[in-house]
């Protein structure tokens, strides 16, 4: 009785379009055959279950067979099979699904059937030049069939000898398509698309060590887990298991610091599990370490565009049938159900970190060091994430304790509340290198925080907006009389000209190439005579526009600094005493043109009035290049702040030896 027909199309010949259109996802046909054999499977399981079948059911387990040499792979299972007339439907009937009339029927006894992919079957011809199916349906009287289809849109149908129920499917692999009849081929396939499917997928035979080399044994090799973890019940599961299943996703990495198991059934279908890895920095970050299943089946790494942007830094897996799929590049449309799950799976890892604070503090604070870098990304990222992340990110001080934002605005208000009533929170960013600032700070009672993971200064300008009434500033942003402002500070009276004088006093012997702002103050006798700052905004843009924030203008600006002098220090005394001795008071200067002058009065005007500063600014910086107590007390700032280096450095060192004698 063999039927030929034409496979009812619309295109012309499907085939060129498939290949074509398929053709950088070749390798998807083996998981599309497979998925067709698990369901079948599934079917059988859930006809047994119905009642509907009494059979008796067998082993039921998918097999894969290779022929290497006659390049020939066959897909086999001993599910439901199919009469002539479902083969004429199903598959020559191509782009007409049955999945989902036999869901409708059976919806209750299968939680998972594979196959919502369309094209699933036919992208055996993506890398077969001729593909056969030889089916039993399980019905009572069924007969066999073998279809048979060379790759044209001519196909052939007849009966056949199979006596076992259940499909073989077997593709004659394409010349261009010969490294699917490799064994390590196929093998690595199957790892990826198939390790967790539900039923058990048999490839090869176990192998054993035996006269100084492997040799088969006769135990079949199931290459699968079908019952993987993430489809288990939380309650049933230990630490030590979710570890394990990390260990067996990722081999090479470090254990994980906290999990999540995900399960939700309404309004849409998604379970899986999240690791969060630990995160030292931004280098070693490794993203796209979530994999997509799909009732088991793995779909892909790419998750982009259904977990917000700092979630890819998680690693795991996701499972939902719920998620549309696109069979060609099996990637993820954005759309509404999409959005939903995002939102939820943000909402769920919020929860798991506030329960984790709630109830495993020590634990959080434990491994918080790890943790701090995916949280501030993720506040800094979703907005809605870092309203909840509030309740529970922590602040490190500089002794190493930890606060909530709440605990820390109650430990500091008192201390650290200036004259407009706002909180200062003080941080270093270095402490071996801001040592010095720190201690003073503490001396003072105030307390320091350590800010010294790489997203910290975007971290500390979006804390200022989410806080209320708090600021923070960098411990070494100025003296720290001057960091919390208690009252207006009493400046040491100076006149316009001595100020000027001061500020010519100290460029001088600052190093070139940095702008400089000068500030006499009296921060008391036993301070010290120079502090060298720099300005905790200017200095903030600059760090963020080197992470890439956007501001390149502060970027491409010179370094600045404030020079606080104290004017009550008893040598900055002395050197002051000693210019207001030696050098003679700025000359008077001429005056200035009238508002009638030419342009050319003016500019002659302008020109005397400058040369009578310049020549007092040579007289300043003559007797400062000539001090060497001025030389020393500056370069001793410079050496404190790290910023002396080179010719100055050596000179400093001489000089402090030729002090010495
Ligand atoms: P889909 O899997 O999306 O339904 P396919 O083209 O892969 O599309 O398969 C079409 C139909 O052919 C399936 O829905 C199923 O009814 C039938 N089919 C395919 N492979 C098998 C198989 N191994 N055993 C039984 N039926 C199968």
């Amino acid at each position: 009785m063999a039927n030929k027909g034409q496979i009812g199309v619309t295109t012309e010949n499907i085939f060129p379009v498939i290949k074509q259109f398929l053709y950088s996802d070749h390798e998807i046909f083996l998981r599309e055959l497979v998925a067709n054999a698990v369901d079948a499977t599934q079917k059988m399981k859930a006809l047994a279950a119905s009642g509907d079948c009494k059979e008796e059911l067998g082993d039921l387990q998918v097999h894969i067979e290779l022929d290497e040499k006659e390049k020939t792979l066959k897909i086999i299972d001993n599910g439901i099979g199919m009469t002539e007339e479902e083969v004429d439907k199903y598959i020559n009937q191509i782009a007409f699904s049955s999945a989902g009339e036999f869901l409708e029927k059976y919806k209750d006894q299968i939680g998972n059937i594979i196959g919502h992919f369309g094209l699933g079957f036919y992208s055996a011809f993506m890398v077969a030049k001729k593909v056969t199916i030889e089916t039993l349906s399980w019905k009572e009287g069924a007969k066999a069939v073998k279809w048979s289809c060379d790759g044209s849109p001519a196909y052939e149908m007849e009966e056949c000898g199979k006596a076992d129920r259940g499909t073989t499917i077997t593709l004659f692999l394409d010349d261009d398509s010969k490294e699917y009849a490799e064994k390590s081929r196929i093998e690595g396939l199957l790892n990826k698309y198939c390790k967790f499917m539900p039923v058990p997928i048999v490839f090869g035979k176990e192998q054993e060590w035996k006269d100084g080399k492997y040799v088969d044994t006769d135990k079949d090799k199931v290459i699968n887990s079908v019952e993987p973890l993430w489809t288990k019940a939380p309650s049933e599961l230990k630490d030590e298991d979710y570890k394990n299943f990390y260990r067996t996703l990722f081999p090479m990495n470090e254990e994980p610091l906290f999990w999540i198991h995900l399960n939700v059934d309404y309004p849409f279908n998604l379970t899986g599990i999240l690791y969060f890895p630990k995160l030292k920095d931004r280098v070693a970050v490794e993203r796209n370490k979530i994999s997509l299943y799909c009732n088991q089946m793995f779909v892909t790494d790419h998750v982009d565009n259904i977990v917000p942007d700092f979630m890819t830094l998680l690693h795991g897996v996701i499972d939902s049938p719920d998620i549309p799929l696109n069979v060609s590049r099996s990637y993820l449309q954005s759309d509404a159900s999409v959005k939903k799950i995002s939102t939820y799976i943000t909402k769920k890892v919020a929860d798991r970190l506030e329960s984790i604070f709630k109830e495993e503090r020590a634990q959080l604070e434990e491994k918080w060091d790890n943790l701090k870098l995916f949280i501030e990304y993720g506040m800094l990222s979703d907005e809605k994430f870092c309203e909840r992340a509030l309740k529970f990110a922590l602040l490190k001080n500089t002794n190493g304790k930890y606060f909530s934002f709440e605990e820390y605005e109650k430990a500091v208000a008192d201390a650290q509340t200036d004259k407009d009533k706002k909180k200062v929170y003080l941080y270093a960013t270095k402490p071996q290198d801001q040592y010095a600032f720190i201690q003073a700070a503490k001396n003072k009672g105030y307390d320091v925080l350590l800010m010294d993971c790489e997203l910290d200064s975007h971290y500390v300008n979006l804390l200022e907006q989410k806080l209320t009434d708090t600021r923070f500033a960098r411990v070494d942003s100025d003296a720290v009389e001057n960091l919390i402002p208690k009252e207006d500070k009493i400046k040491p009276e100076m006149k316009e000209d001595e100020r000027y004088d001061l500020e010519n006093l100290f460029k001088a012997v600052l190093p070139e190439g940095n702008d400089y702002y000068v500030v006499g103050e009296n921060l008391g006798e036993t301070s010290a005579p120079i502090l060298i700052t720099q300005n905790e905004f200017m200095r903030r843009y600059r760090e963020m526009s080197a992470l890439g924030g956007g501001m390149n203008f502060y970027g491409s600006m010179p370094e600045s600094y404030n020079i606080t002098v104290n004017m009550e220090n008893p040598l900055v005394q002395k050197i002051w005493g000693a210019k207001q001795a030696d050098v003679k008071p700025q000359a008077e200067l001429p005056a200035e043109a009238p508002e009638s002058a030419s342009e050319e009065e003016k500019t002659k005007a302008r020109e005397a009035r400058e040369a009578v500063r310049k020549a007092h600014r040579a007289d300043v910086q003559a007797f400062a290049n000539g001090n060497e107590l001025l030389h020393q007390i500056v370069d001793l700032a410079l050496l404190g702040s790290g910023m002396l280096k080179g010719k100055p450095l050596a000179d400093f060192i001489a000089r402090s030896y030729s002090l010495l004698k």
